[in-house]
């Protein structure tokens, strides 16, 4: 797939409104400065897709981008979560949208979860894995930021989440990542292709 031509469809507020349940999507989630739009716009080699967050946690939309001419395959950029501001009461109904998203969505392929490397499987995200694993949804998990640590601290990184996910490695994978260094990119493609052309 032609991931550079992806452009901005629509943005919902929640899932209620989002575009018809058709075609395929793969879904981008992470935690507030994880580096989930920096990963987006790395992927699909654009500047300003997905605006990077100067603010967490102010109003977030939820982001549909089309791959080429018609939206039938869609990458979609979910709001960030963890952002201590956000009201309780926010973030409950959030996460309620989230599960019924992963549960219900019919045309949704996987999720990609993006962690920074150093910072890998917050509660948030654990839970988000717990979730997919419910829904039977594959998930593929990008630790990026790589650049930040020594090659070898990145792998000892990416083994040591491979060994805590070990139980779920049939819908789990994971990766390397760096939007800064454009690395591990074609990984990503990869899978999304294999998501997405199903
Ligand atoms: P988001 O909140 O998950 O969308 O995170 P952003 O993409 O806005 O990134 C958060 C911060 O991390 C920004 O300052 C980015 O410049 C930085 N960042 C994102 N990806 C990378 C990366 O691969 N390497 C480095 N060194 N910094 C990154």
């Amino acid at each position: 797939l032609n991931y550079q031509a992806a452009c901005f469809i629509t943005s919902a507020p929640t899932l209620a409104k989002c575009p018809p349940d058709s075609g395929a999507e793969v879904a981008f989630a992470g935690r507030s400065n994880a580096g989930k739009s920096s990963a987006i716009n790395a992927l699909t080699r654009q500047k300003a897709l997905a605006r990077t967050s100067k603010t967490p946690g102010r109003t977030q939309l939820i982001n549909f981008f089309g791959l080429g001419e018609d939206s039938d395959r869609r990458l979609v950029d979910l709001p960030g979560y963890g952002y201590a501001k956000v009201p309780e009461q926010v973030k409950l109904e959030w996460q309620r949208h989230l599960s019924d998203y992963l549960r219900r969505r019919g045309s949704l392929r996987g999720l990609v979860l993006v962690m920074d490397v150093r910072h890998p499987l917050s509660e948030f995200d654990q839970t988000l894995l717990g979730w997919a694993d419910e829904a039977d949804m594959p998930v593929h998990i990008l630790l990026t930021k790589a650049d930040k640590l020594k090659s070898g601290a990145a792998k000892g990184a990416l083994q040591q989440v491979r060994s805590r996910l070990h139980e779920w490695e049939d819908l789990v994978s994971i990766q390397l990542f760096s939007a800064l260094k454009k690395q591990g990119i074609e990984e990503v493609h990869a899978r999304l292709d294999q998501w997405l052309l199903d």
